[in-house]
């Protein structure tokens, strides 16, 4: 311990080095040149109107891909999954989703502010799946007490788990068998077909709706496309509109988003293997667990503030805080970053 504060001491007489890479998140990819370009190029009309061709052509191409009948592309992950659900509900309807997922935890309540939409939180197995039973036991009865059960929202991938197919086939079934619709959180949705090796129909397939985000792995700067049932996505246009989502010139978005869709798709199980290379070098100094582009590390001592400082002086930004500290691996994290953080976890700890 005392060797470790030493260190985190002699960290702080670095002077800031240009910064190498920055693990926080997926979103903070930003566009490369090549994207850029495609912004650039792309030819634009007002897409309120129906009439920006990129949007057109990446509603398009992705419902395509993800057999889905139709596309919606919004701001954020955010609007995409509350546009679903509102699409989903009534008001004093339910929804069940797992407590610590993006809809439950990190969308401010959404649908229960403006879609007087019950949110039921339900915990998650280790694999970050929902139990079978744990949804049946959670829909409700129909009685005059209780708010109607609706929808399941569920989560591939959540916290970098890939939930298996089989396994989420089960929590579907669960909610196919009490009359429930399916919507999926899928910002990581690409992250999740490349670890499970599946087509992308074989997971979009199984849920009604799905949201998919361009701004993390896939390195656009803004963006994500709600797909769906054709007559779903026409009420989802009127709820965009209202929620002040309904961009005009949006072409030179959708165009990054199509330039992802082409060349950021394939290199993602990169990410996947730098995240389990970096897990090997930090697993002698506390738990970690990992799962596609993703690492959870919580030392054994409590010096994430001091092994932030270190990181950052080595110019790899992380988080501090407490608890499991969140890595993520992405397109921005250069080999010579992956190299020097498995070199420096041992030049903290040892
Ligand atoms: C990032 C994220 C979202 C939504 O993201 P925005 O920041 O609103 O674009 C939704 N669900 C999950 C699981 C996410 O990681």
């Amino acid at each position: 311990m005392g060797a470790m504060m030493n260190q985190y001491a002699a960290t702080q007489t670095i002077p800031n080095a240009p910064l190498l890479a920055d693990l926080r998140s997926d979103t903070v990819t930003r566009p490369d040149e090549g994207m850029r370009r495609a912004m650039a190029a792309a030819e634009v009309g007002d897409d309120v109107y129906g009439e920006d061709p990129q949007v057109n052509r990446l509603e398009s191409v992705l419902a395509e891909r993800l057999g889905k009948e139709s596309g919606l592309f919004v701001p954020s992950g955010t609007q995409s999954n509350l546009i679903a659900l509102l699409c989903h509900c009534q008001r004093g309807e339910e929804i069940l989703v797992g407590r610590g997922y993006h809809v439950q935890y990190y969308e401010a309540a959404g649908a229960s502010v403006l879609g007087g939409i019950a949110l039921t939180a339900i915990d998650p197995q280790p694999n970050a799946s929902l139990a079978p039973e744990d949804i049946t036991a959670a829909v409700r009865p129909d009685d005059v007490h209780f708010a109607v059960t609706r929808l399941l929202s569920l989560e591939n991938t959540h916290d970098g788990h890939a939930i298996p197919l089989g396994v989420m086939q089960l929590s579907v079934d669960a909610a196919r068998a009490a009359g429930l619709a399916v919507h999926l959180d899928g910002a990581r949705f690409f992250n999740a077909i490349t670890e499970l090796a599946c087509d992308p129909q074989d997971l979009a397939g199984m849920v009604d709706t799905v949201s998919v985000c361009l701004s993390k792995g896939l390195g656009a700067p803004v963006g994500s496309v709600l797909l769906g049932p054709r007559d779903l996505i026409t009420r989802a246009r009127r709820w965009r509109k209202m929620l002040g989502g309904g961009m005009r010139q949006a072409g030179v978005l959708a165009a990054a988003g199509l330039y992802a869709l082409d060349h950021n798709v394939d290199r993602l199980s990169q990410d996947h293997q730098a995240a389990a290379a970096l897990a090997d070098a930090l697993a002698p100094y506390g738990s970690v667990s990992q799962g596609t582009n993703m690492v959870f590390f919580e030392p054994v001592q409590p010096v994430h503030d001091a092994m932030r400082a270190h990181f950052e002086g080595q110019g790899i930004r992380i988080a501090g805080g407490y608890g499991p500290i969140r890595m993520v691996l992405h397109k921005d994290v250069p080999p010579l970053a992956i190299a020097t953080l498995a070199d420096q976890v041992g030049q903290f700890f040892d």
